[in-house]
């Protein structure tokens, strides 16, 4: 596999400051065409669903492409998919933990490895939606995937988003080709989830010139082999009240710097799983997720991201909702609505799925008033409260998935696309399914509620906390 353990960065690291255009001739036969660039929508419909708010026009209908662009991913899929059905060896790549020489430069001839850089840059310059379609078909090897998407998705990532002109104009050309392999160094060995405690430092000679890094990453994608790395480091810097403060800075490392060495590649059992992906309950819930929104909910440990999707929301209904809640203190009491329109005579979800429709709906607006009473009972304490956070996060999970399968079964009704009544039955049995979990999440999240098993969860962390151990005796420990 192409996933190293360690990169030790010792020694003078120079960051890439005296960068140059370097436009690399990387033509290959993808260039020529007129790319899909499918548009964002911009509105926060995830967030809104934490006041209660459905913003059906950003979800309704599902996206939509031109029968050219169709024509065009067609052709852009097809050579794709007869590289991967013919020239792909898994389970040889399995055996051996190795990509073949022929296979990377068999990826790097289709421009696999520029998926999303610009044209100007030597890349495809695709949307999101062909990147997701795209990886539909790479991810049919688990250490392809990994690999592409470490240089593409994270690796290189940083540049493209906020690097400068210049640094855009040195690096992406030669990465978009595949000749320069990228890689995103964050972990360390005592730093996982919580990032912000990474230890590798960044410091200025005292020249001024040149940064000196020194640390040691962990579980690098790519790591064994990249050209580029963006790696995240720790640096002094003065605050505006003269106060010298450590933050976080992404440096460009080149490997040609120097200082840089590599650990054993880390043997692992199988990678198809080794990405911590969020999955909604079912396989097609998850390909529907992929197209709904530009950025699909992805990567990282559940727990994490949980945390991060309720947070973000609550702070969002947070601000939104004080006058609210104020309001409500002096006993004001809103009426909660149930009806968005999603059904009925300019209803945007096809009449087949009426009731799963309703479904949603009422646990849209359950899920709007529970968001508000939460924020009554714990204010700003409820970034406290990680268990409550969590089933907030399964609500708002659940609901983003009920409103990906009604947008996408409204759509194959509507066009007669072929086999839409098993999508019709996937997505009845699907939202069915999340209206009761929400009832009952939302119900847990009650004052007092008797479904509320958390008192007694924090019991148990306890006492395991305590002995840093599992508590029980085994059973086999004595007889009676
Ligand atoms: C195959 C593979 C490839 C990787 N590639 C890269 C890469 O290219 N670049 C890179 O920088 N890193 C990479 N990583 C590292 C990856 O980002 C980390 O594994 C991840 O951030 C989790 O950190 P950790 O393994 O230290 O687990 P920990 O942070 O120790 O977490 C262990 C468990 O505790 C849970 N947990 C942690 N904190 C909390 C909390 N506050 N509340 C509740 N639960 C919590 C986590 O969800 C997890 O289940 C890779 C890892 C793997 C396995």
């Amino acid at each position: 596999m192409n996933l190293n353990k360690l990169i030790v960065l010792s020694r003078s690291v120079k960051l890439g400051r005296n960068v140059f255009a370097a436009r690399g001739a990387c033509l290959h036969h993808f260039q020529s065409r007129r790319f899909i660039r499918s548009s964002a929508r911009s509105l926060a419909y995830a967030k809104d669903l934490f006041l209660g708010k459905v913003n059906k026009a950003e979800v309704f209908p599902y996206p939509e492409i031109r029968n050219e662009e169709l024509e065009e991913i067609n052709q852009l899929v097809q050579p794709v998919e007869k590289f991967f059905n013919e020239d792909v060896d898994s389970m040889k790549i399995d055996h051996e933990a190795v990509i073949p020489p022929e296979t990377l430069n068999g990826l790097k001839e289709l421009g696999l490895f520029g998926i999303q850089i610009p044209e100007e840059y030597g890349g495809l310059g695709l949307s999101n939606t062909m990147y997701a379609r795209l990886g539909e078909i790479t991810s049919l090897d688990g250490a392809i995937a990994v690999t592409l998407a470490a240089h593409q998705a994270i690796g290189l990532k940083g540049i493209l988003i906020a690097g400068n002109d210049d640094q855009k104009a040195k690096y992406l050309p030669k990465l978009a080709t595949g000749e320069h392999i990228a890689a995103f160094c964050l972990t360390e060995p005592g730093s996982g989830s919580d990032a912000a405690s990474i230890q590798t430092r960044a410091t200025l000679t005292e020249d001024g010139k040149h940064f000196l890094l020194n640390g040691t990453k962990f579980w690098i994608s790519n790591g064994g082999w990249a050209d580029i790395m963006t790696v995240f480091a720790r640096t002094e810097v003065v605050d505006k009240d003269g106060q010298k403060k450590d933050k976080i800075t992404a440096f460009i490392v080149e490997r040609a710097f120097g200082g840089v060495t590599s650990g054993k590649p880390e043997d692992k059992l199988g990678i198809r799983g080794s990405n911590s992906k969020f999955k909604p309950s079912s396989t097609f819930v998850l390909e529907v997720n992929m197209w709904i929104q530009p950025r699909p909910l992805d990567l990282g440990t559940n727990e994490i991201l949980r945390m991060y999707i309720a947070l973000t929301g609550m702070q969002y209904a947070g601000k939104i909702l004080t006058g609210k809640i104020k309001e409500i203190k002096k006993g004001n009491v809103g009426v909660v609505t149930v009806d968005f329109g999603l059904t009925g005579k300019d209803g945007v979800v096809h009449p087949s799925l009426t009731e799963s429709a309703k479904m949603f709906e009422q646990n849209a607006a359950h899920f709007g008033s529970t968001v508000e009473s939460l924020l009554y009972r714990y204010g700003k304490t409820i970034v406290e409260e990680q268990l409550v956070l969590k089933k907030v996060a399964d609500v708002l999970i659940n609901l983003y998935a009920m409103t990906a399968v009604l947008s996408r079964t409204s759509r194959s009704i509507s066009i007669g696309l072929r086999n839409h009544d098993h999508e019709v039955l996937l997505t009845n049995t699907f939202c069915k399914d999340a209206h009761f979990k929400n009832n009952f999440l939302l119900t847990q999240l009650q004052k007092n509620s008797p479904e509320n098993n958390d008192a007694n969860i924090k019991k148990i962390a306890q006492e395991v906390l305590a002995k840093r151990a599992y508590v029980c005796s085994h059973p086999l420990d004595r007889t009676f």
